[in-house]
C-alpha cells in the first residue's frame, strides 16, 4: 500500500508503475510548490501517490485518469482530504484549452505512462498557451533527449521541438526501486516552462515541424540531402547554416531561422 493512496494490481498496458517512495513524492511536491489560486491538473493519478500529498497541500486538484477501476477508490481515498475532480478520459482526448477556460493557466503534473510520453508531450505543447508549467516523470533516457544540446548523441527532434517552445530543466533521477512494479530503466523528473509567445520565434508551427522532422529523419545525412524537397541549399545558406552540416550540429535558433525562410 502506498502511503496516502490505495493498492490495486498494476496494468502493464496502461504503463502503470506506481510510485511509493516517500522521499521522491516529497521532492515532486516541493518542485511543484503549489501556491494559492494555482490550477493543478494531474495526468494519470493512479493510486494517488502524488495526488493525495498535492491535495493535502493545495486543497484542490483535477486529475485525468483513463483506468476506470482506479476512479472510485481514488475518490474514496481523497474524501476529507481536499476537492478532487477526476476526468475519466484518455489524456490525449482532453482539450486543455477548454479545461483552462478563462480561469487562468494550468499547472500540469504527472508520472506519465511511459508508452505514451512523447504523444502526451506533443499534446501538451499544442496547448502551451494555456499551460503555466509542467512537472513530469518520464524515462530518464527521454528526459536526456528533451534537454540535450547540439552535438550530443541524443540531441534530436524531441530536443528541438520542446526547446523551441519551452524552457526544459531536468530536476532529478528516480531509480526503478521507487516504483511498484519497478520499471526496467531509470526515470527522471523534468520541469517544462512554456515560453511567452513573444519569445517563440517560430512563424508557422507546421512548417517548423516539417523541417525538423525531415532534418532528423535521416540524421547521418547532410542537411542538403536530408532536406531534399523541403529546403534547398540556397535557403539553408540564407539561414546562416552550412548545407553540408548535419542536423545534430544545428541549434534550435538555426532550425527556427531555417523554417521561417519563405
Ligand atoms: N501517478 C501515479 C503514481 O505516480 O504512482 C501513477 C503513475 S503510472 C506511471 C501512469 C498512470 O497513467 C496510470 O494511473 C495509468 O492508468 C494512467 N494512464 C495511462 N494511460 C493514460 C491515458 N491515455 N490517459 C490518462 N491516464 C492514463
Amino acid at each position: 500500500m502506498s502511503r496516502g493512496g490505495f493498492s490495486a494490481p498494476a496494468k502493464k498496458s496502461l504503463g502503470q508503475h506506481f510510485l511509493h517512495e516517500r522521499s521522491f513524492i516529497d521532492r515532486i511536491v516541493l518542485a511543484v510548490d503549489p501556491q494559492p489560486g494555482d490550477r493543478l491538473v494531474e495526468i494519470g493519478p493512479g493510486q494517488g501517490a502524488i495526488t493525495l500529498p498535492l491535495l493535502r497541500r493545495h486543497g484542490e486538484l483535477t486529475a485525468i485518469e483513463f483506468d476506470r477501476d482506479l476512479i472510485t477508490p481514488l475518490m474514496e481515498t481523497a474524501e476529507g482530504v481536499g476537492r478532487l475532480t477526476i476526468i475519466h478520459k484518455d489524456v490525449l482526448a482532453v482539450d486543455f484549452g477548454k479545461l483552462a477556460g478563462d480561469e487562468g493557466p494550468l499547472r500540469l503534473v504527472g508520472n506519465l505512462p511511459y508508452n505514451l510520453s512523447s504523444p502526451i508531450l506533443f499534446h501538451a505543447l499544442a496547448h502551451a498557451a494555456v499551460i503555466r508549467d509542467m512537472h513530469f516523470m518520464l524515462q530518464k533516457e527521454v528526459v536526456d533527449r528533451m534537454g540535450a544540446a547540439p552535438g550530443s548523441k541524443v540531441y534530436g527532434r524531441l530536443s528541438v521541438m520542446l526547446q523551441a517552445y519551452c524552457r526544459v530543466t531536468p530536476l532529478f533521477v528516480v531509480p526503478p526501486g521507487a516504483f511498484r512494479p519497478p520499471p526496467k530503466v531509470d526515470s527522471a523528473v523534468v520541469r517544462l516552462l512554456p515560453k511567452p509567445a513573444a519569445e517563440i520565434g517560430v512563424r508557422d508551427p507546421q512548417r517548423f515541424e516539417q523541417v525538423v522532422r525531415a532534418a532528423f529523419g535521416q540524421r547521418r545525412k547532410t542537411l542538403r540531402n536530408a532536406l531534399d524537397g523541403v529546403c534547398d541549399s540556397a535557403r539553408i545558406e540564407q539561414a546562416g547554416l552550412r548545407p553540408d552540416a548535419r542536423a545534430e550540429q544545428v541549434d534550435v535558433d538555426g532550425f527556427v531561422r531555417l523554417a521561417n525562410i519563405e
